[in-house]
């Protein structure tokens, strides 16, 4: 093993100039903070599993301390430590909601270590309020820093992130630039960051704003990519110095990411939930394969009553997220299906989930308790209307309803076109109704899902 730091773009300035000192403090905390979560990440497994049992023990004997409804699930704090995992009940979504709200946060907040509330977008029913606190924040940060090391990448290029939703949902976008997107800025050469944050966005002045400088890092959703390929070619994005595309919340479908790979983009995806955090991240070697986030969660896949998709059967991602001590999140249920095996087969020695689909994935639940995907994008739906947004929701067990805001009226034969190409992907089980809407009302739903199944949220 070889630890070598030449192909860090260190500054020539970067290190200290004071006797006996090496590297300033700051940095050497970063750096000693990736070190750590590299070492968890990347270890080898007989370390990082124990602690991961440690971490574990710990969060129990917390969670029984300090809060009834735990001691209830669970017992004392010596007890709740000797149970296997495997035997404690699974969590919910209405149970976090019970909790916090009998509870609220089980960190005292300090003026050190604030504690801050948090609720998810809920895209359907009522969000889930829950406490988080500033070493999960930090961690986040780190850790999404820490997966450019992990990759190799190079930390010299610029990011650009695109972010939804604009104050009062006007549509355009605005931008903001940052002198730097990671925690080395002055310690290496970083590229510099920009927050796009948009709302049906003109494609004229966004291709605009893009060419003004090399975008080296798009971090996105997927809708947003796809939208952008309806708009522009894939050669576009690698002529503005697009390096890579990583996807918040989802995954591209097989067709556009076979674009992308055609102009040598590579994509890759981040598994994660508002609740905690990161879960997997995409292997850069095996698409489609995630490697867990060892050093924040712990993920099962309860396969006893297993949903086949595709062919596959597929069970529910519990997760344990291991630093959540103002809200513990211990198995629970984060309501995606998944397959969980205990190797990649790039050779990394550590739980990798394949398969995953769910909340943020385009599945339909059939009237027989069978779940199908759907596989209707916006890239099909551009080629029969021309539309500013859509959002595609099964309402119940029965009926689709597309909705599109559209610059001019539709006329009935598109419509009649768009439900076809609907009803043809979902199969004889549903009614599809096309509404064309002024707009859409995304409620709290921040990352604009285009597809919602209500009842599988
Ligand atoms: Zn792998």
């Amino acid at each position: 093993m070889k630890l070598d730091f030449s192909a860090l773009p260190l500054r020539p300035d970067a290190l200290s100039q004071a006797p006996t000192r090496f590297c300033d403090p700051g940095y050497k905390n970063t750096l000693a903070s990736l070190m750590d979560l590299i070492l968890i990440e990347t270890g080898p497994r007989g370390a990082r599993e124990n602690w991961q049992a440690a971490q574990l023990r710990n969060l129990l004997a917390h969670a029984s301390r300090r809060s009834p409804f735990w001691r209830q699930r669970f017992g004392a704090p010596s007890d709740a430590t000797k149970t296997p995992l495997a035997f404690l009940p699974v969590l919910t979504r209405a149970d976090v909601a019970q909790q916090a709200m009998r509870e609220g946060s089980l960190l005292p907040a300090t003026a050190t270590s604030p504690v801050q509330k948090h609720a998810t977008s809920g895209s359907s029913g009522t969000p889930v309020e829950f406490f988080i606190c500033e070493m999960n924040s930090l961690y986040n940060n780190l850790r999404s820093f820490a997966q450019y090391f992990i990759d190799g990448l190079d930390i010299s290029y610029n990011r650009v992130r695109f972010k939804t939703g604009l104050v009062e949902n006007k549509a355009g976008f605005t931008v903001r630039h940052d002198k730097g997107w990671n925690n080395l800025q002055g310690f290496a050469k970083t590229g510099t960051s920009k927050f796009i944050t948009y709302t049906r966005p003109d494609i004229a002045s966004l291709c605009k704003e893009l060419k003004s400088a090399p975008v080296g890092y798009l971090v996105s959703t997927p809708q947003l990519v796809e939208w952008l390929l309806t708009q522009v070619e894939p050669s576009f994005l690698k002529d503005i110095g697009t390096q890579r595309i990583t996807l918040i919340s989802g995954s591209l479908d097989a067709q556009t990411r076979a674009r992308l790979a055609d102009v040598n983009i590579p994509v890759s995806t981040t598994y994660s939930t508002e609740e905690i955090g990161k879960i997997a991240h995409e292997c850069a070697k095996r698409p489609g394969h995630f490697h867990v986030t060892t050093s924040n969660v712990i993920v099962e896949v309860d396969m006893s009553a297993p949903v086949e998709v595709d062919g596959v059967p597929l069970g529910r991602v519990l997760v344990t997220h291991l630093h959540s001590y103002a809200t513990p999140f211990i198995r629970y249920d984060v309501g995606d299906l998944a397959r969980l095996s205990s190797r990649c087969p790039c050779g990394h020695d550590g739980s990798v989930l394949t398969n995953i689909y769910g909340r943020s994935k385009q599945l339909l639940k059939h009237a027989d308790g069978r779940i199908s995907p759907f596989y209707v994008w916006g890239r099909m739906l551009i080629d029969i209307v021309k539309f500013d947004e859509y959002r595609i929701r099964q309402t119940d067990l029965e009926t689709i309803v597309v909705e599109i805001v559209a610059p001019e009226s539709l006329p009935p034969e598109k419509r009649e076109a768009v439900r076809r190409l609907v009803a043809a992907n979902a199969g004889a089980d549903f009614n599809v109704r096309v509404e064309q809407v002024p707009r859409i009302d995304w409620g709290r739903d921040v990352k604009r899902l285009a597809f919602r199944n209500e009842l599988l949220n």
